[in-house]
């Protein structure tokens, strides 16, 4: 998730300009920074690390010229390195190129590039575009015309401000599920990947769709589809403050995020072949180990029903801070799959560094070039972009998303990852009930207990449930497999406690459904989430969340955890807390 901008001025300098609205996207990506300027020649100019950093050390007088693009950038193929940072080039260096996204078919187009025999200098994923326009125009192809051919090349997604020394004075931007506005300023004109970058300059803003085309030759803004056919786009008043634009409009980073999750899931996707390729690598293994902290020991408990389910092999599940007490009986036949957002977290390296000794190691993790990536055998990214608020919400979903693709993949149960690509739908659907949860949060927002129950895959969605809670409202919460209440904390329950059920249809539909009785009877108020369809369910519940009856047991974790997280994001808001930064936690833990 990078930022980029570009803009065309009539008599200011623009990197000055350029660096001032990056710097508002530093939310988007911050491992490295670039720009380039055009004046006779494209200037470059870019670094590893945070823009302040860059913009001290840079010399502007390097950078002349009323135009330019910009980037800050969230890696996501090749490590975070100068030499990856963005923009980039095509062999004669006369276009330069900013993206943001993931072109899928990188690999392929780089070989075939290679081949015939341009000269690639960085890792990444981006650098194949300005080669192939580089392509198009030694064809006898001007600009425009070039990008669109590139463009129907890549499979993916991406933003891309695209600058030309054979055409002086012109920017081009295109956009397929990465986000690109265009501001129209006086006499000035502006791309971005997010309004807060132009909001110093112009409130005046046109949402680009996918698959459009942005023309800015410094007089007019042309926008076309990728048939060339001149579109009309409405231009938009942006009201927000910067503030308020940096969220989207969101109140919180948090709820900005949990909104983010269908494409964090979408994106993760991607991943596909990728794992596939991995997968096909694998030794046969006897058995597989879990080793995650937190959310991600969450996600690590959906893992073991599933490998277990799906792929057949033995599955343990350990909290990252006790394997060293308690992970020894690994060998070579034994996969440790280590889960961490940050890369980071030092409970799970140290875990890693043991396991490394003994067995086959995969990290699941968000941040490239983090040291989990770097020091395990085999990598997943998880593509959730870079998550803000404090509470892992898209994070957790997209470890979700690797997690089945890994266990399908691995089972050899192909047919199932249809059923996978339609979840990003449910979770939007999910994301639907919004204002009921409100109101649930309302009526329950000073209650001092709460319990979170579900059975087989619900079990851990009834333990994020909890922890979500406990994190940003401070309210004590208990996630329970439903079956254990009678064990014990049955005892805690009496008139008005809250039991959250989460019961979808399938297997564990009707046990669920027993122990909810049993809470009513001891005076529970049940909130239970289940099928729209489920009628005994609704009757049996004071409130009721709906989903679409499609999805079951085995999927539902994905969409069923939105409700859970909106519930606690409201009872916060209520409580007058601020969820991004709740007291005594900390986003990546660096200490044991
Ligand atoms: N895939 C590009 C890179 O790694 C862009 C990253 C992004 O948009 O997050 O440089």
């Amino acid at each position: 998730m990078c930022g980029i901008v570009g803009c065309i001025l009539k008599d200011k300098e623009a990197a000055p300009v350029l660096l001032e609205c990056v710097g508002k996207l530093e939310y988007r990506g911050y491992d490295s920074v670039g720009i380039a300027t055009s004046a006779s020649e494209i200037r470059i100019q870019k670094d590893q690390g945070k823009i302040d950093a860059f913009t001290e050390n840079l010399d502007m007088k390097e950078l002349p010229g009323k135009l330019g693009i910009a980037h800050v950038r969230w890696a996501t193929h090749g490590l975070p390195t100068k030499i990856n940072a963005h923009p980039h080039t095509d062999c004669q260096k006369r276009i330069a190129v900013v993206h943001n996204g993931i072109i899928e078919n990188f690999k392929e187009l780089r070989t075939e590039l290679i081949n015939s025999g341009h000269k690639f200098s960085s890792d990444t994923d981006t650098e194949i575009i300005p080669h192939l326009i580089e392509k198009y125009m030694d064809e006898g192809l001007d600009l425009e015309e070039a990008v669109r051919s590139a463009v129907r090349d890549i499979r993916g997604s991406y933003a891309l401000a695209i600058m030309c020394r054979d055409e002086p004075g012109k920017i081009i931007g295109v956009r397929k599920e990465s986000p690109l506005i265009v501001g129209k300023g006086e006499d000035e004109y502006f791309l971005a990947s997010d309004v807060p970058a132009v909001l110093n300059h112009t409130n005046q803003v046109i949402y680009l769709d996918n698959r459009e085309m942005v023309i800015l030759d410094g007089e007019e803004i042309i926008i076309k589809d990728l048939d060339g056919k001149i579109l009309t786009k409405e231009v938009h008043t942006i009201e927000w403050t910067p503030d308020m634009a940096e969220k989207q409009g969101y109140e919180h980073f948090m709820i900005k995020e949990i909104h983010e999750q269908p494409d964090a899931v979408k994106n993760t996707l991607r991943e596909e072949e990728d794992i596939r390729n991995m997968v096909r690598d694998f030794p046969e293994f006897k058995k597989i180990c879990f080793v995650a902290c937190g959310t991600s020991y969450h996600a690590s408990l959906v893992g073991k029903y599933l490998f277990e389910t799906l792929v057949g092999l033995p599955t343990d599940i350990i909290l990252a801070s006790e394997f060293e007490y308690s992970g020894g009986a690994l060998d070579k036949d034994t996969l440790v799959i280590l889960i961490t957002q940050s890369g980071e977290t030092a409970d799970t390296l140290k875990a890693l560094r043991i396991a490394n000794e003994k067995a086959e190691t995969l990290a699941i993790v968000n941040v490239l070039g983090s040291t989990a990536t770097r020091d395990a055998k085999h990598v997943i990214y998880t593509r959730a972009g870079p998550e803000i608020g404090v509470a892992a919400t898209k994070t957790y979903v997209s470890q979700l998303t690797a997690i089945y693709l890994l266990a399908i993949l691995m089972g050899g149960k192909e047919e199932l990852l249809e059923t996978l690509q339609k979840i990003p739908d449910f979770m939007e659907e999910a994301l639907k009930t919004e204002e009921e949860i409100k109101v649930i949060a309302k009526k329950y927002k000073d209650t001092y207990d709460f319990f979170f129950i579900g059975r087989g895959f619900s079990y851990p969605t009834a333990l994020e449930g909890a922890l979500k809670l406990k994190e940003i409202t401070y309210i004590h919460g208990e996630g329970y497999a439903a079956g254990e209440l009678k064990h014990g904390p049955l005892a805690l329950i009496d008139d008005d406690v809250p039991v959250v059920a989460v019961t979808p249809p399938g297997h564990s539909h009707n046990k669920t459904l027993s122990n909810l009785e049993e809470v009513k009877a001891r005076g529970a108020r049940v909130i239970a989430l289940g099928s729209k369809e489920d009628h005994v369910l609704k009757s049996e519940a004071e409130d009721f969340i709906g989903f679409p009856s499609e999805i079951n047991e085995m999927f539902s974790p994905l969409p069923y955890v939105i409700p859970m997280q909106l519930l606690a994001y409201y009872i916060s808001i209520y409580r007058n807390i601020d969820p991004d930064k709740p007291k005594n936690l900390a986003k990546c833990v660096t200490v044991e």
